[in-house]
């Protein structure tokens, strides 16, 4: 299909809206994006037509359901490279993929063995690792992050020991939007020993992901980015990490057999999906790949970062603009500041002008205060945004700073 913004516009009903007499300018898509009415309309479809839990009758729609559901598995697995789709564990976001992949991994840390992730983490992919630090006794290290918003690699390489247990990073900055280079990473991480976890939960919106080729043991997205419902997300891992995993939460599904003394556990991915799983998110998120999919990824990544770069230019002229994160490789999320200005602040004008952008940590406290800052405005802008909205931004970030000045 070609690349029409107005056309994809049209597709997503909330964008006519207006915010305080202006049209909707979203560009807070980092932390969650819009849904197309092919998704509405595949939710309404199933709640409407076919619905029933998963996996447990033997009636049409309990059969309809369970089809659907493992369908919604297919898709994400042949959206991520993976060979199979039980090599895909739903879960509720990516947060809990990746609290599942340190769950999961725990009862093989030994005190003083080390994990290493990188100060550009997301929260999501720190904490998950403190409890595994302050339960088991694990050291976490951290790759510093230079100036220009990147990872320094040779510091990664002299913190790879045999004591290496697991490497967790970053693919994509939902701040600095960075993107890290993951495989060659990975070939490290490995060659040390190490189980390599990549936080895909940025680049799976706006980069083609394929597990294979990147050779990630574990890899996580999350389904309310990429144009789907909120309330999914997905673990992928190679079939041997999966049968190490430990699961996270009991309950029915999750088991081969019960007795009173003992219980056997069913195979992966069900071994991690206790009870009733996001059935409908599931397949909502289903519906956003396949919508997603009918463009090509460059077609996609080359109008946002258009918009990223009109954005950009028009916002250097701005006396007091400072960018946070200028990496050579990089998606289209735009972290600011304007110079004795509060993010919050701007982030409040703007949406006078129904601008809509974050402010504040983004989730990130270590790489806030690895660049001694206390939170940034962020722009970010995905498949639906346009150079108009651009200009907009220009516009108000120009008042905002006269106004704060
Ligand atoms: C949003 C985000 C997360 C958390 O994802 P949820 O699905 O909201 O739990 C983790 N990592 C990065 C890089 C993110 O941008």
């Amino acid at each position: 299909m070609t690349f029409d913004v107005d056309v994809i516009r049209a597709q997503f009903p909330i964008l006519s809206r207006e915010i305080n007499g202006r049209p909707i300018a979203y560009l807070d898509n980092a932390a969650s994006a819009q849904k197309p009415q092919a998704v509405i309309d595949a939710l309404t479809r199933q709640m409407s037509h076919s619905y029933a839990n998963v996996h447990r009758g033997l009636h049409t729609m309990a059969n309809e359901t369970t089809e659907a559901y493992e369908g919604a598995r297919a898709k994400v697995a042949a959206f991520l490279g993976a060979p199979k789709p039980n090599n895909i564990v739903f879960t509720k976001g990516a947060t809990e993929a990746l609290n599942l992949a340190a769950y999961g991994l725990a009862h093989e840390i030994k005190p003083g063995d080390e994990i290493i992730i990188s100060q550009m983490e997301h929260h999501s992919n720190i904490v998950p690792w403190h409890f595994l630090r302050e339960r088991y006794g694990a050291v976490i290290k951290f790759i510093p992050v230079t100036e220009a918003g990147e990872l320094d690699l040779e510091a990664f390489k002299s913190l790879l020991s045999v004591k290496t247990k697991i490497v967790s990073v970053v693919h994509m900055s939902n701040v600095l939007g960075t993107i890290n280079p993951v495989k060659q990473m990975g070939e490290w991480a490995h060659a040390a020993g190490a189980i390599f976890i990549v936080d895909g939960t940025q680049a799976a919106v706006h980069m083609p992901i394929d597990v294979l080729d990147l050779d990630v043991d574990l890899f996580c997205m999350t389904g309310h980015k990429l144009y789907g419902p909120s309330g999914i997300g997905a673990l992928y891992g190679k079939a041997d990490m999966l049968s190490r995993m430990q699961p996270f939460n009991g309950g029915g599904e999750m088991i081969e057999d019960v007795y009173e003394d003992r219980v056997t556990y069913n195979d992966p991915p069900h071994k991690f999906e206790a009870g009733t799983p996001p059935i409908l998110q599931a397949i909502g998120l289903g519906a956003a790949i396949d919508w997603y999919r009918q463009f090509d990824p460059q077609d996609i990544h080359l109008h946002e970062m258009a918009v990223y770069h009109h954005a950009l230019d028009g916002l250097r002229s701005i006396n007091s603009f400072r960018l946070i994160g200028d990496a050579k490789e990089k998606g289209s999320v735009l972290a600011f500041n304007l110079e004795g200005a509060h993010a919050h602040d701007v982030a409040q004008i703007l949406d006078k002008y129904g601008i809509a952008v974050r402010a504040g940590q983004h989730c990130t406290q270590p790489l806030m205060e690895s660049r001694g800052i206390h939170s940034t405005a962020r722009a970010s802008f995905g498949i639906y945004n346009t150079l108009d909205e651009a200009d907009r931004l220009i516009e108000g970030v120009k008042k905002a700073a006269t106004f704060l000045s």
